[in-house]
């Protein structure tokens, strides 16, 4: 049994890996602001006695006794990182450089949440952990990629300088219950406006791709990450089934037997045409294998929006 933190515990991820470390036995400490995650994700954990919560914001500094922490508190969902732009690079920057620090000084392992989004708008396809991306540094998404390729960087320095024991992990778009209805992510949107008969909102032409996870395949991944030794990352962890966002749209209309129209709006600007990841590394070091496929994982996530909307 492990004392475990997890920043952004009551996000969408979040509260699913503090779901399962609270089944393995472990001691979980939850830590969150609460700008987009919710008391209601971690509802069903606040009677088990080893869940804690705390509201904390990571740009300041804060001194816990931990073993391991699940570094996650940053907002994942373009509208959401683009509201405070500036506070998104704080989160990125002077939050991880806090969460770095606690790692070095409590001597803990520490596990960032990274993103495929460091990669850009990529030229290389699938993406490899040696490709070093293709980014706008001024860009509307640049709080957010460049924030995560810094957070990177901090880990890797404390690594190479302290001997801070790190893992990163380079997540793909991830799905599944708990995702917040106003989240803006084209998985929530699309079933959201699917089950209200309203219409479907396709940015761009549709052909843009991504490849989609579903949430417990991620949590496996992370967890092994954190386990392993002698391995830092960064590692991609996703789904490589790759599909364009109109083909995620006639998915969703099918599967939840919709009569929602498909509409088409701009795209936003940065918006990266492709996205899959090369899952190489992740079979070779952590036996990783995603299992669930993206209709029986959209199903169960059309059952939780139909429970909740
Ligand atoms: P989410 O928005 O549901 O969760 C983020 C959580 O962090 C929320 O509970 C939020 O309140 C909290 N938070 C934000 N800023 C904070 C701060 N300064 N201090 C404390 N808490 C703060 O998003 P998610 O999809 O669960 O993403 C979790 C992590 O995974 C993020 O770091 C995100 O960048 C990364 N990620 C997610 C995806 C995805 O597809 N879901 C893809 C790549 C990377
Ligand atoms: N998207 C869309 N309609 C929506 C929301 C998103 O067509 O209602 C598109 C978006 O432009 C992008 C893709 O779906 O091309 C994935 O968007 P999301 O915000 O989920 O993730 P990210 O762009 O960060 O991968």
């Amino acid at each position: 049994m492990k004392n475990i933190l997890v920043t952004g515990g009551a996000g969408f991820i979040g509260s699913h890996l503090c779901e399962r470390l609270l089944k393995e036995g472990h001691h979980v400490i939850c830590l969150d602001n609460f700008f987009t995650g919710s008391r209601k994700n971690i509802e069903h954990l606040t009677d088990n006695k080893e869940f804690e919560l705390i509201r904390h914001d990571i740009v300041e500094p804060i001194l816990l006794e931990v073993e391991q922490i699940y570094n996650l508190a940053c907002p994942a969902s373009p509208v959401h990182y683009q509201y405070n732009a500036i506070k998104t690079i704080k989160t990125s920057v002077l939050g991880v450089t806090n969460m770095l620090g606690l790692a070095k000084r409590a001597k803990a392992r520490i596990l960032q949440a990274s993103t495929s989004e460091v990669y850009g708008d990529p030229i290389l396809h699938p993406q490899r952990e040696d490709y070093w991306g293709n980014v706008n540094p001024i860009g509307i998404r640049s709080c957010y990629d460049e924030g995560k390729r810094v957070a990177e960087t901090l880990m890797m320095d404390y690594h190479r300088q302290h001997n801070v024991d790190i893992k990163i992990v380079r997540i793909f778009n991830t799905y599944g219950p708990r995702m917040a209805e106003n989240d803006g992510r084209v998985v929530s949107n699309f079933i959201v406006q699917a089950l209200k008969g309203e219409d479907i909102t396709i940015y761009g032409d549709g052909t843009q791709t991504r490849s989609f996870c579903y949430v417990d395949d991620l949590v496996n991944g992370m967890m092994t990450l954190m386990n392993k030794e002698n391995f830092t990352g960064p590692v991609n962890i996703g789904n490589d089934g790759e599909y364009t966002i109109k083909e995620l749209a006639e998915m969703i209309i099918e599967l939840t037997n919709s009569n929602s129209q498909i509409v088409y709006k701009p795209l936003p600007s940065d918006d990266p045409c492709k996205r899959r990841p090369d899952l190489s590394l992740a079979r070779k070091e952590l036996d990783y294998e995603p299992k669930v496929h993206v209709r029986e994982g959209l199903l169960k996530t059309i059952e939780y929006f139909s429970s909740v909307i």
